[in-house]
């Protein structure tokens, strides 16, 4: 069963654009939501979100709606306990996707930390990995940052494997 897991070199949920959140209202009280909208950069981005690191500055001082946390999710979102793994793994999913995309390398990494089948780096169509020409199996795939992998496992050469 896949697992929910916080993964490094992420982040995507730390993009907080409003009008991307519009049910803001419905889950944050009228403090947290002032709180919330005084956290969003001009970017969009939260001020206490570090691009370069993708890591927050106040990580042990987080507001209470920044936490994966049972009773949390329960109260916000009348998640019961037993639903949280498989509502978290889909936010996650969510978020990443829409902030790099449903090819990203971020989507792979965290798919395949929380145990959700790795997903295969197709040929066709992704910009982010070069090919070899006669094989056609995937030589080089890019992160959203531009940082080269390349695959580990000559019997599956259009799979990028990473060790969660
Ligand atoms: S989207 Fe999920 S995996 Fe990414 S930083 Fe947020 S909680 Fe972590
Ligand atoms: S306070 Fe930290 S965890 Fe919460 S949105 Fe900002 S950077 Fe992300």
């Amino acid at each position: 069963m896949a697992t929910w897991q916080c993964v490094k070199n992420c982040g995507a949920c730390c993009y907080l654009e409003p009008s991307e959140r519009p049910d803001l209202g419905d889950y944050l009280t009228p403090e947290e939501l002032t709180l919330y909208l005084g956290m969003v950069a001009d970017d969009g981005w939260c001020v206490n979100y570090d691009r370069d690191t993708r890591e927050c500055r106040v990580y042990d001082d987080r507001p209470a709606f920044c936490r994966v946390d049972a009773t949390e999710f329960e109260l916000r979102y009348g998640v019961e306990e037993a639903d949280l793994n498989e509502f978290a793994i889909e936010c996650c999913q969510e978020h990443i996707n829409d902030i790099y995309g449903d090819r990203s390398l971020e989507l792979i990494r965290f798919n395949q930390a929380v145990g959700v089948k790795a997903k295969r780096i197709r040929r066709s169509g992704n910009p982010n990995a070069t090919h070899d020409p006669k094989t056609q199996h995937v030589v080089t795939f890019y992160d959203s940052r531009q940082i080269a992998f390349q695959p580990v496992d000559t019997l599956r050469p259009n799979y990028i494997q990473f060790k969660a």
